[in-house]
């Protein structure tokens, strides 16, 4: 099948101003009578519950955290980015657009883009308001930094703790409204399916994390905001409890999966370390505006102390490789070529797995002083971790798995291929393409919750005659929970040798070593005959402890592994269906001679939407063109 995004014809640069003249509304009295789930409080869906909230929508707002303010978007450390132009060098919204799509390797629709950098800039004025303490200057402005991939200073900070001021924003709208009670907050609560009436999204059910009860709800549209699915790699950078299970149980609703093989492998994080570390932690981006990234140039100084070093005997390889842009060049590109120096046995480090980042020359420049005003606490939180000083020695650094371009498929309005079920903020694949530039997932969450899905739920809603219609005593509640209620019972009930943590470490290697930061047609396939096995051991031999009806979280977990067994094969699926290579995806068959990425837009120009067709049976591809009018299709470079 064909998809269409909806994206509005004509000029790009006026779409998303068409679209809001002509768009349908729901008159102020009527919005009450619709009620709205929201799962997901992070930046997206804590956005988008307080603004749907405010309209006058009855929401509920669903998270398994103990707090909406407990989200994942609260450990986002470097910044957001916005169009500003602050520091007059001479940004604007078509440059932020333009910095995007060709970030993302011209995979991504270029409307959704052209949307988000321009409420970039209306996204900075709210936070402000709600009182987030962006960094200021001297004199009082809004200071800015630079993240990889642009060539001018946009992305606005709050020291290395954006994410979590960003999110006590968000949250403070939230509980307004949790007070004003057109918000229901429903924490310690986890969606495990989507229920689908007559081929419409009509609610969800849950779990009670606290009680074990499993319970449904019904809505007149629901709304997915949640979050990313890089642990399926075992090892990332994001929270232990961030998984695909919301988005997967959609899938298996209908729901398309779009280029799920687009994954982020971030180069700034701290090596792996041991054999029994259940996490990685990311160095934030901003760090390389003052770190050199370099390697020796010989084997033979790998083992000595940094400072033995000469300057001459050391490579700063992204200097090298890509003097415009140099320790700023984009992830996809910097992780790269990190994996590639320590390929060719220059890594430094146990398990010589890792580059330096270093800070001596900055230090020099602009004295300790400032370098500690800028990052202070990455510097300690990787003291805490390393035992070592960075102002002293220069970080250890190598690429870890970070964040998912690909998600949920959605059109223009933020709409999955399901009628009433939305996605927003890193659970869809609107706007990143194959590769998303730093201080970019920020703003993208908080564009889908303040400023998009406000806007395009409206034409859905005023389309309702019923609202309210169905409830959970129609047959397909009821069938759901009993579907949850015995995959429960289910996992509780095999009893047998290996624990969910050692199968979810077994797929994270199968995950690295094949679908990884590098994937071949051989890894690949090889990646899809493992999988399978595995699958099937988790569901004959993993042992899931405790009782059902109370918390417990190695059941939480294995139903999070059970499905992250099942999504990883749509992912190695698309990654072999990709045969080019792309910002993150990278088929080590599709490169130039010095090994760049080398796309194919002639036959790979289309987003690949997955159509799931039974755990083990290969899924079905529906494919959206893209097409390129405010852009012309380049060679990516950085150089
Ligand atoms: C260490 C780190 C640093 C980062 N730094 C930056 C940065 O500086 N700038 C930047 O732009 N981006 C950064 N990112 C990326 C960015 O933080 C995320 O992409 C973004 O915060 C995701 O927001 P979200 O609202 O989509 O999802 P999340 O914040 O992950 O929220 C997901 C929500 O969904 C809920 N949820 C999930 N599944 C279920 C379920 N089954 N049932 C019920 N609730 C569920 C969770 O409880 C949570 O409330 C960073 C990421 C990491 C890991």
């Amino acid at each position: 099948m064909i998809l269409d995004g909806k994206a509005p014809t004509g000029q790009v640069d006026t779409s998303w101003d068409k679209y809001r003249e002509e768009m349908k509304l729901v008159n102020p009295s009527n919005k009450r009578k619709y009620k709205i789930i929201v799962v997901g409080s992070g930046l997206a869906g804590g956005a988008g519950a307080a603004s749907l909230g405010e309209l006058g929508y009855n929401v509920d707002c669903f998270c398994y955290q103990d707090s909406p303010r407990r989200a994942h978007s609260i450990g986002a450390q470097g910044g957001i980015n916005a169009a500003k132009n602050y520091p007059s060098d001479g940004d604007s919204i078509y440059r932020l657009f333009y910095d995007t799509v060709k970030g993302g390797d011209f995979r991504s629709r270029e409307a959704d883009v052209w949307r988000l950098a321009q409420v970039s800039n209306n996204i900075i004025d709210q936070c402000v308001a709600q009182g987030v303490p962006f960094a200021r200057d001297y004199a009082g402005y809004l200071d800015n930094r630079s993240f990889g991939g642009a060539q001018v200073s946009r992305t606005f900070y709050a020291r290395g703790q954006t994410g979590q001021q960003l999110l006590l924003g968000a949250y403070s709208a939230l509980s307004r409204q949790i007070k004003n009670k057109t918000v229901t907050m429903h924490p310690r609560t986890e969606m495990l399916d989507l229920v689908v009436v007559d081929g419409v999204a009509k609610g969800i059910t849950v779990r009670n994390l606290l009680t074990g009860e499993v319970e449904s709800h019904w809505a007149d549209a629901v709304i997915l905001a949640t979050g990313g699915y890089v642990n399926v790699f075992n090892l990332s950078t994001n929270a232990m409890g961030s998984s695909v299970t919301a988005i997967w149980k959609a899938v298996k609703k209908g729901a398309y999966m779009a280029n799920p093989c687009y994954t982020q492998i971030h180069p700034t994080c701290i090596p792996v370390h041991g054999e029994h570390q259940s996490k990685l932690t990311l160095m934030s981006e901003s760090l390389r505006n003052d770190g050199r990234i370099w390697v020796p140039k010989k084997a033979e100084d790998c083992e000595k102390h940094p400072s033995e070093v000469p300057e001459a005997d050391r490579d700063y390889y992204l200097e090298r490789k890509y003097p415009s842009f140099g320790n700023l060049a984009p992830r996809d590109i910097s992780s790269r070529s990190a994996k590639e120096a320590c390929d060719a046995d220059l890594g430094v480090g146990p398990g010589k797995r890792g580059v330096y980042l270093d800070f001596a020359d900055a230090i020099e420049r602009v004295g300790q002083p400032m370098i500690k005003e800028r990052y202070g606490n990455l510097f300690d939180m990787y003291e805490k971790i390393t035992d070592e000083n960075g102002y002293e020695r220069p970080m250890r650094i190598y690429p870890a798995p970070h964040y998912n371009m690909g998600g949920l498929w959605v059109d223009y309005e933020c709409s999955s291929n399901i009628p009433g079920l939305f996605v927003l903020g890193e659970a869809n694949f609107s706007v990143h393409g194959a590769n998303r530039l730093g201080a970019s997932a920020l703003m993208q969450g908080l564009a889908d919750g303040y400023f998009v899905i406000p806007y395009t739920i409206a034409p859905y809603l005023a389309s309702i005659k019923n609202p309210g219609a169905v409830k959970e005593d129609h047959a397909e509640f009821k069938k759901s929970v009993e579907d949850v209620q015995a995959q429960t019972d289910k996992l509780l009930a095999i009893n047998g040798k290996k624990t969910v943590s050692e199968l979810h470490k077994e797929l994270g290697n199968i995950m690295w070593e094949n679908v990884g930061m590098a994937r071949s047609k051989e890894s690949l396939t090889n990646a899809l005959k493992l999988i399978p096995e595995l699958r099937d051991e988790f569901w004959n031999n993993v042992k899931v402890t405790g009782e059902g009806k109370e918390l417990n979280q190695q059941l939480e977990n294995a139903g999070r592994v059970a499905d992250f067994l099942e999504f990883a094969e749509m992912m190695a699926e698309d990654a072999l269906n990709r045969e080019e290579s792309c910002g993150g995806h990278f088929r080590t068959e599709h490169q130039t001679d010095e090994g760049e990425a080398m796309r194919d837009d002639e036959n790979f120009s289309y987003v690949a939407a997955w159509e799931f067709k039974g755990t083990g049976v290969k899924p079905e591809l529906h494919k959206e063109p893209l097409k390129f009018e405010r852009v012309h299709l380049a060679v990516r470079s950085y150089k």
